[in-house]
């Protein structure tokens, strides 16, 4: 099994990532942003909650995003392990995952920290991109798409996320040191807790997260 974290600040790499990793090993990509924003553009209850919320940079409450990620674990895609992204984001999201997990008679894996300093990440999400359909993500500056405004994999519009706008960002980033960098201590005293520097580029940060997958979930991973 493989049951990995991403963990790290807005705007380090973690999707851009995760994206290459679930395509590689065949396992799904969980980004509880990217299910929210769904929400959010669906017009559901659960959208019409958190929209506000997430417009302000900062957390949903963890109750609604453990009922959330309870049940997409639990579908049967995620068997073979899934990549987590964007969650846990506090103690309290940690330690419920953990029970939730126990009770299927599972657990983390690993945990890969996304290293990287607050500038750079203003910088790259600055400049980041997202498909409005397929939610590929991209960067006018390090991986523009191939034609101006349109997305090289599906021809829909790219636009920038509204919670992308530079003070939105800094705020993220306060409320990332606030309620989340406290995960590192909480996945570094199980063990559990393998660094990558994100401020590389996308090539050599994939490589290196491959060398990590390898040595958590073991050499099979890699064929
Ligand atoms: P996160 O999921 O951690 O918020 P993303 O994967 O969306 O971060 O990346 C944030 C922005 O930085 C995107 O525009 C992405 O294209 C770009 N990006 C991702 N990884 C790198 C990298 N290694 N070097 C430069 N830009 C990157
Ligand atoms: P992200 O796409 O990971 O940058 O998340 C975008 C926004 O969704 C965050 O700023 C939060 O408002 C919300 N969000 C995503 N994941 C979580 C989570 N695990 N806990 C609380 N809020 C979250």
């Amino acid at each position: 099994m493989m049951n990995i974290i991403f963990l790290g600040p807005p705007g380090a790499g973690k999707g851009t990532q995760a994206k290459l990793v679930a395509e590689r090993f065949h396992i799904p990509h969980i980004s509880t942003g990217d299910m929210l924003r769904e929400a959010v553009t669906n017009g559901s209850e659960l959208g019409k909650k958190v929209k506000n919320i997430m417009e302000s940079g900062e957390l949903v409450p963890d109750d609604l995003m453990v009922d959330i990620v309870k049940e997409r674990i639990g579908r049967a895609d995620c068997k073979k392990g899934f990549i987590l992204d964007g969650f846990p984001r506090t103690i309290v999201q940690a330690n419920a995952l953990d029970e939730v997990l126990k009770g299927m008679n599972k657990e983390i894996e690993g945990t890969v920290y996304f290293k990287i300093e607050e500038e750079e990440v203003v910088k790259r999400i600055s400049a980041r991109r997202v498909c409005s359909k397929c939610g590929a993500v991209y960067n006018l500056v390090y991986s523009p798409p191939k034609v101006n405004g349109i997305c090289d994999k599906c021809g829909a519009p790219i636009y920038q996320r509204d919670d992308d706008k530079e003070e939105t960002v800094r705020k993220r980033y306060s409320v990332y040191i606030e309620k989340t960098v406290n995960l590192l201590d909480f996945y570094k005293k199980q063990g559990k807790l393998f660094e990558v520097d994100a401020s590389k580029d996308i090539e050599k940060v994939k490589s290196k997260v491959g060398e990590i997958m390898a040595k958590i979930g073991g050499e099979k991973w890699l064929h």
